[in-house]
Formats: structure tokens, sequence, C-alpha cells
């Protein structure tokens, strides 16, 4: 072994050519060390790492002048060769399933057992001749001349060992492919081409002797490999571009946007949502229903999301805040259909909003009931001003109202319409003698005992200071004259209560008809009043019909 270090070296050109490339691997997997946001970065770097060590012992095979010095960095090669499709296989599922987290520690060291062993069994391959047969041997006498090797059992058994994370890496990118479309597609189609390659040439190694300046060109398949990933990677940049460019949206938005996986899982959130969370680290994976703050309503919308489609206002319950869900499924096309990747709940945060509708809202019902209070304080002035104030009776102002609607209707019911002009008797005397109080409430008494013997259909008014009018639609004079004298008679044979005692007072009543004492108000107020004076003249407390035409 040692001989093998110290002397006989000769570089050639295959020499230099798998140097650069050496150069190439180790300056890629720098380069994918330095970025934020490449799915199965730590694979990728290992993958690389054991490509170095297997050109370098490829390197240094090519190199080494004497054939047991080949056959000893041949077999110092086998932990680079049996590690590289293992990473490959990993890097390739973790990078098809957006895989960040890298490969826990155990996994890794796990996946060195194998290749270690197989290293130590090439290494003691002079002891026991299982790996490489008696026949390995250099194809000539010259000095540094290529060894054709004669493969052991034991080289079969690792050869399986790297064919089955072969054939799982094969398998794991065609499936991405049936299963993608478009762009994606085009990309996984990539991934497939560059596993088929290296494979290939293996294949065509070991079946049917294929070499490369008389030695394994499998080293030589990963130079492909690899200026095939610096294509898809600089020239394509699906790797890194668009979701650089979405993530550094996410992190300068100011709303809070998470993403969940399909088993309602935060997988991504940008760092408002964090704020709002009061969240630092160890987040990722947390359940969505656990998240500090909203998680639960958020939950609970999820669970509402598949029923409909309409964004929602979700009031948080432990903060003043408001916030407008939407919530965005993340799916991708296969030719099956849509797959369900995840969700994403995108918080735009309303509160400024939300709270100037409140108070438009506050502003109006305060307007709303302003305007109550001010029409029904019209209707009751409105109301006033039709009625007397001390009797409560109507005024004059609704008379002319009254009348003509009476009118109108008595017209065209052809029907008549009587008018009573009643005065009190002896007023004056009244207001003399028991004081102007007692007259007002005598004067209130009056007008109850008038109400009380109205019909629905009749009205009365105070129009003067003790005078009244009624007015009775539909009755003929006969019914008039009798319904006033009943008022009449009533109001004589019962005393009204006033502050100074019981009074007992008496009216007369002028009475005039529609239309045989007149067409107009005026002319029928005119022949009432002319029967009123009469009555008066003839000894008052009675009922006077008009007589005039
Ligand atoms: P007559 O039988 O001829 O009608 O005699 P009278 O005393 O009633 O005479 P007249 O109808 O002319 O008198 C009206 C009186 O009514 C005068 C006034 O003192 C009284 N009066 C008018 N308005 C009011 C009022 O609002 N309250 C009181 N208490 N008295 C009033
Ligand atoms: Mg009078
Ligand atoms: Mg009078």
């Amino acid at each position: 072994m040692s001989a093998c270090t110290g002397s006989g070296w000769a570089p050639s050109v295959p020499v230099v050519l798998t140097c650069l490339v050496c150069i190439g691997v180790w300056l890629l997997a720098r380069w994918v060390k330095h970025q934020r946001y490449f799915p199965g970065r730590e694979s990728f770097i290992l993958l690389h790492a054991a490509c170095l060590w297997w050109m370098l012992a490829a390197a240094l095979e090519m190199a080494a002048q004497s054939a047991a010095c080949k056959v000893f960095w041949a077999s110092m090669a086998w932990p680079g060769i049996l590690s590289v499709p293992a990473f490959w296989s990993i890097f390739l599922w973790q990078y098809v399933n957006s895989v960040r987290r890298p490969l826990p520690l155990r996994h890794t060291l796990g996946l060195a057992v194998v290749p270690v062993v197989i290293w130590l069994v090439a290494l003691s391959n002079p002891w026991h001749g299982w790996f490489y047969g008696a026949g390995t041997a250099a194809l000539s006498a010259e000095p540094g001349a290529p060894v054709r090797y004669q493969h052991g059992p034991l080289f079969y058994a690792a050869a399986a060992y790297l064919y089955l994370f072969m054939a799982f890496s094969m398998g794991v990118v065609i499936r991405a492919a049936i299963f993608s479309v478009g762009v994606y597609r085009r990309h996984y189609l990539a991934f497939v081409l560059l596993t088929i390659v290296p494979w290939a040439v293996n294949i065509g190694y070991i079946g049917f002797g294929w070499t490369v300046f008389g030695f394994d060109p499998t080293p030589f398949s990963f130079a492909f490999t690899l200026v095939a990933f610096a294509w898809l990677i600089v020239g394509v940049r699906l790797f890194d571009l668009l979701p650089v460019a979405r993530h550094l949206l996410l992190e300068a938005l100011l709303d809070p946007v998470l993403v969940v996986d399909p088993r309602s899982r935060v997988i991504e959130s940008n760092p408002e949502a964090l704020k709002l969370a009061g969240l630092q680290g160890d987040w990722q994976g947390r359940k969505l229903a656990d998240w500090p703050v909203f998680g639960r309503d958020l939950q609970a919308l999820l669970r509402q999301q598949a029923s409909s489609d309409r964004d929602r206002l979700l009031i948080l319950a432990s903060s003043s805040r408001y916030f407008e869900v939407r919530i965005r499924a993340i799916e991708r096309d296969t030719r099956q259909g849509s797959m369900l990747l995840g969700q994403m709940l995108y918080l735009r945060d309303v509160t400024q909003r939300h709270l100037s509708e409140l108070k438009l809202a506050e502003a109006l019902a305060i307007s709303e009931e302003r305007l109550r209070t001010i029409s029904s304080l019209h209707e009751q002035l409105q109301e006033q001003a039709l009625r007397d104030p001390l009797t409560g009776l109507y005024n004059r102002r609704y008379l002319d109202e009254f009348f003509s609607r009476e009118l109108a209707r008595a017209e065209r019911e052809r029907t008549s319409l009587a008018l009573a002009l009643i005065d009190l008797d002896h007023f004056k005397q009244l207001n003399d003698e028991h004081g102007h109080l007692a007259g007002d409430d005598v004067l209130k008494g009056v007008a109850q005992h008038l109400l009380g013997s109205l019909r629905a259909s009749d009205a009365v008014f105070r129009i003067g200071g003790e005078e009244f009018l009624l007015i009775l639609p539909g009755v003929d004079v006969q019914e008039a004259h009798k319904r006033l004298q009943s008022i009449c008679q009533g109001l004589a044979a019962s005393p009204l209560p006033t502050r100074s005692g019981a009074r007992t007072v008496t009216l007369s009543a002028g009475l005039a008809l529609w239309p045989a004492q007149g067409g107009a108000l005026d002319e029928l107020l005119h022949a009432a009043d002319v029967a009123l004076y009469e009555a008066k003249r003839a000894g008052r407390n009675r009922v006077q019909v008009c007589t005039q035409a």
C-alpha cells in the first residue's frame, strides 16, 4: 500500500480530465451548499462528496503505474461508488416530494455501513480473492497499462446493492414524470435521463466491458450528469428562481400567510404570521389547530371551506384585530386530475376597515333613531296644531279638511250631512260666579259629553270659547235632530264635575243640513248660526233646526 502512495505516478490526459471533473463536482456542491431553498440539499452535497471520492480514486488508479496499485485504488473507490446511488436516490426522493428537512444523522450513518463493509472486503481482496478474481491483471506489460478485472461473487453482491438504489431512483423520477404535466414533467424527464446515463454506462462496463481510456467509464458519465445538472440549475433555474421569488414575496407580505399540508400541519409561515402567533422557532409541522391565537378558528374555517369557496371574515377572539381569511388549495395537475398538496391561508388585516364599518353602522343607527324621534315629534306637533289644548277636541284648523272629505263622500254616496253649532248657555255667568278655572273644567266636561255621544263617523270641533261644532255624516234632519236633542237633554241632566263642585250647564244648538241649507261650509255655518240664535231667543237649552232654504 505504501508503495502505491509513494511512487510510480504518471499523469495522463484522462487523469487531468478526471481531476477537472472533480473540481467541477466540488464547485457544484459548494454552490448548492449556499442555496437557501433547495429541496434535498444535504443529500445532494453528500452525493457529490461520494462522487468526488470515487473520481479521485479513479484518477489515482489511472495515474498509478503498477497493476497492484491500480487494484488498490480501485478498491479505495468503493465507499464512493456505493454511496453515489444511495444518496442520488435519496436526493431525488426528497426533491420530488419537496422535503426540506435533511436526512437524520443516524439514517445517513446507517447508509454508510454497507459501503464501509464492502470497502473493507475489497481492500482485503489479496487475502480471499472473492472480490476480484485471480484473473485480474494488467492488459499489457507496459507501465501504467489499464487493469482488466475479473469480478468475484462479492463484487456482484456490491453491484446488486447499488443497483437496488438505482432502481429505486428510476422508480421515483419515472413516477414523478408520470404524475406531472407541463414544465414539471419535462423537468422530471430530464431527471430520468440523468439517472439513466450513469446506470447504462455502468451496465455497459460490467456486462459488456465498455471502457474509456481502458478504464471504468462510470465516473466519466458523472461528468455528463454534472453538466446536465448545471444546465438544469443555471439554465432552467427551476430549482431556485421561482421558489425563491415566491418565498421572498411571502416574506415581504405585510399580511400573515400560512401553508398547511393535507393533514393540516403548518409547513410554511411568513414572518407576519409568526409575529401574530408570537412564535419564533420550532413551529414547522405543528398542527394548525395548535397554532397560537387563531389556530382553532382557522382549523374550523378549513373544515367549512369544503362546502363553500367564499372568503370569510374571521374575528380573532384574543385580540382586537380583524382578519379576512382567504383559503386557496395548492394543487398539482396530473393526468388523473388535480392532486391536493396543501392549502394556503391568507389573512388580510381588515381591522381598520372593519372598525370604520362598525362606526358607520353605529352612526347610521343613531341618525335613524334621531330621524324616528324627529318624525314622531313632527307628527305630535301636527296633531297638536289640529287640536285644542284645553279639551283635546279638533280645532278650526282641521275643520276645513274634515268637511271637504265628508262632503266629497256625501256627494259620492248621495247621502246628507248634518252640521250643528252648539253654544253653552249663560256661560259668562258661570265664569263670573265660579271662576274661570271652573269654567274651563265645565268646557272639558262638555267635550267629554259630546265625544261620548258620537258615532265613529262623526266629529266634534271646538270652534270658539264655549262654541262647538258637530258634523254628523249620513243622517237626515230627523235623525240629526233626535241625536242633538238627546245630547242636549243628556247634558242638562248630568252635572259636570269642576274644581269648585258639580255644575249643571245647558246648551243651545242650531242645526243645518247639506245640501238643503247650502253647498259650502260657510253657508251651512251661517244657517246653523241663525238657527242657534233662534234657539237662544226661544229660551235656550234646546235644538233648533234651520228652516231657511
Ligand atoms: P248666552 O247664553 O247668550 O250664550 O250667554 P253667554 O254668557 O254664554 O254669552 P256668550 O256666549 O257671549 O259668552 C261667552 C263667554 O264664554 C265669554 C267668556 O267669559 C267665556 N269664555 C270664552 N272662552 C272661554 C274659556 O276658554 N274659558 C272660560 N272659562 N270661559 C270662556
Ligand atoms: Mg258664545
Ligand atoms: Mg254662550
